[in-house]
């Protein structure tokens, strides 16, 4: 099976192109054309490596609308490693959708301009949870309006002790948002998770 057969559209085949891949992995095959067609909610059990960024996200670059600067996706990860790397992937993934603001909200690097950013009109952020909640209260940030909201490697950011982090962050998102989550266990502290925060949701493994 090719990406456009999943129903990607051309400004994120024509990346592919450029990038050299040639078919999708398990997971994208998976994912990608329930996350297009969909509005539900998924937990994915992928191992890094997987191409499990791609998976969720080349459907949320194919979803969000590009000509409005409210932000639209939010993807929570453990490390401000895995986010940055994150973030440099989305940008590569979107190169071809004009007016696309991907943005990074980590600790440990300066909040003015994490915050002047965001407010730059970014439609995605990739955030850690301690620095996301920060700015939640200081109100540098409005995820009020998300759409889809990513928990990556959720079984990492609960073993880190981001449960309350999590929690309140999501508590400023909407009910009726789709959530993704991604892992590569299945503990009970994700399970936990996938009960409280997420609805009927699709089950994926690889
Ligand atoms: P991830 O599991 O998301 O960390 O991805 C692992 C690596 O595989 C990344 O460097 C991606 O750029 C690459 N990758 C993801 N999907 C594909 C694909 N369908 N074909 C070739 N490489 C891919």
């Amino acid at each position: 099976i090719t990406f456009k057969e999943l129903g990607l559209n051309n400004d994120l085949l024509r990346a592919i192109d450029d990038m050299g891949f040639i078919n999708p992995s398990e997971v994208q095959e998976k994912a990608i054309p329930v996350l297009l067609e969909k509005d539900t909610d998924m937990v994915a059990l992928a191992q890094t490596g997987t191409g499990k960024t791609a998976a969720f996200g080349f459907p949320m670059l194919h979803r969000i609308d590009v000509d409005s600067r409210t932000t639209q996706g939010l993807i929570l990860s453990p490390t401000r490693e895995l986010c940055l790397q994150i973030t440099q992937e989305m940008k590569t993934y979107g190169q071809h959708l004009k007016g696309l603001n991907v943005t990074a909200v980590y600790g440990g690097a300066s909040i003015t301009d994490q915050a002047r950013s965001a407010k730059k009109g970014a439609q995605i952020i990739v955030a850690t949870p301690g620095r996301m909640k920060d700015m939640i209260s200081r109100r540098l940030v409005d995820i009020s309006k998300i759409e889809y909201c990513v928990l990556d490697e959720a079984d990492e950011m609960l073993n880190m002790g981001f449960y309350e982090d999590i929690t309140s962050i999501l508590s400023h998102t909407p009910d009726d948002k789709s959530t993704w989550l991604f892992s590569a266990t299945m503990p009970k502290e994700v399970s936990t998770i996938a009960k409280k925060f997420m609805y009927d949701p699709f089950e994926i493994t690889v």
